[in-house]
């Protein structure tokens, strides 16, 4: 278990357990761990659009320095152009400052590897068990990094994106979108891309500010009404909300509907395993079924995984996936990079809308539709272990069960749908997912599993 790093990266509040302190060691610990290989690491360093960044950039660009890596700073920009510039111009490491979708109050530390993609668990125990003991190999004074700047980034990053869509096609269609990029990072970026796609723009929020005025930064459906009404307001082809950092975006069709996460990633699953005439997607246990309708369509499989993008974007590179991603609108695309990324999505999704020519709602019509429930059962941690073991012995023999799986914490089908248990990492609960045709049975099924649950607590 690591103690500093969560499912993305460091995160914390400024000045409390995000300081410049813990942003400078863990640039001395973190340069530590490259010079034990490299002779002269280069390390990448951007960040997004929050009021601290400078400070903690400065920090951990410090320890950096202090153990003899140089580093290059790109500036602001998405979390996905740091990722791709460390993988094009093949740097050592890339640090990203970003708290993603957290509040402004918050900031982050999320690291990369020489490939762009995030750190493994193996590589950040490395690094922590280095923070952890503070011996922090410093270089001589005469050989201390250098520091440099490169504005190259986000010229590279569209060229890269315009390079792997089809661009005569995009433009014939001169979509008109409402973009709405919360005052992220994104604003560097989407705008400048969708004029590059002969897209009439509709700009919301697009100008990057660490206060968020325009909105929260997480695209969840409260946060983009603005932009929904926008939409069919201005009778636009569709919508498109990013989170703070740009690794993520959420659609809103012609009509100023949200379209959820998983709706969208089985859209473009379904675009791309066409085109593929199949092969592996990957995605966590949590994703509605409907993706995988879409990609068995296609003859093509999916490969589920545990929660977390790092996780699947490790699974899909070991099997050469085609495709992957989250329902969070994290999607990821394997022949650009092994990250979620915001700006590949929403090409792909003129792409899709120049080949189909038919309406994005109609498009997401056809994707099978389920419902899902999420909700909590409160359990002590002690007891969480304990309590799955039981319910796979009382369940494992039940008639209504079709399989059992262990990926992570526990999912039971059933005949028209599935129950997922995860035990929290931070909390006495379990998350409880629910899903089934029909609202009724993934409640009857809900209720089910809590009483089962509280009734197992009581003799454990
Ligand atoms: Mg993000």
């Amino acid at each position: 278990m690591t103690r500093l790093f969560g499912t993305n990266g460091i995160r914390g509040v400024v000045n409390q357990d995000m300081n410049s302190t813990l942003a400078l060691e863990m640039g001395q610990a973190w340069g530590t761990y490259l010079k034990k290989t490299i002779p002269r690491p280069k390390c990448a360093i951007g960040t997004d659009a929050r009021l601290s960044n400078q400070m903690l950039k400065s920090a951990i660009t410090a320890g950096f320095l202090s153990t003899g890596c140089d580093v290059i700073d790109v500036g602001l920009v998405p979390t996905p152009t740091l990722q791709y510039t460390v993988k094009e111009k093949q740097f050592d490491a890339g640090i990203i400052i970003t708290a993603s979708h957290n509040p402004p109050q918050f900031n982050g530390i999320k690291g990369t590897a020489d490939d762009g993609t995030e750190l493994t668990k193996n590589v950040e125990e490395a690094i922590e068990q280095i923070y952890f003991s503070k011996l922090f190999a410093l270089s001589d004074w005469n050989d201390v990094g250098s520091y440099s700047t490169w504005d190259g980034a986000i010229e590279l990053y569209i060229k890269g994106v315009l390079s792997r869509v089809d661009v005569t096609s995009i433009k014939k269609q001169q979509s008109h979108v409402v973009l709405d990029c919360g005052n992220g990072a994104g604003s560097l970026v989407a705008p400048l891309l969708l004029k590059k796609l002969g897209c009439v723009v509709t700009e919301l929020n697009c100008e990057p500010d660490g206060t968020f005025p325009g909105r929260h930064s997480e695209p969840v459906p409260e946060n983009l009404t603005l932009l929904m009404k926008k939409v069919s307001e201005t009778h636009a082809s569709f919508g498109v909300g990013l989170d703070g950092d740009a690794d993520r975006a959420i659609f809103v069709d012609e009509n100023g509907s949200y379209i959820w996460g998983d709706k969208s990633l089985s859209l473009v699953g379904k675009y791309i395993t066409q085109k593929t005439k199949g092969g592996i997607t990957v995605t966590p246990v949590t994703t509605s079924t409907c993706f995988e309708d879409v990609v068995r369509q296609n003859k093509g499989s999916v490969v589920y995984t545990k929660v977390g993008s790092p996780i699947v974007a490790g699974v899909m590179k070991k099997n050469h996936a085609v495709f992957g991603g989250e329902e969070n609108g994290g999607l990821i695309f394997p022949k650009f990079q092994f990250c979620r990324d915001s700006a590949m999505a929403l090409a792909t999704l003129l792409e899709i809308l120049a080949t189909e020519k038919r309406p994005l709602s109609e498009l997401i019509a056809e994707i099978p539709s389920y419902e899902m429930l999420k909700t909590k059962i409160a359990c002590p941690n002690e007891k969480k272990e304990r309590i799955v073991n039981q319910l796979v012995e009382e369940m494992k023999n039940h008639q209504e069960i079709t399989d059992i799986d262990r990926t992570d914490g526990l999912k039971l089908y059933m005949k028209d749908g599935w129950v997922l248990m995860r035990p929290s990492g931070t909390e006495p609960i379990f998350r409880v997912y629910v899903e089934a045709k029909e609202k009724h049975q993934a409640e009857r099924v809900a209720l089910f599993y809590k009483n089962l649950v509280e009734s197992l607590m009581q003799r454990a």
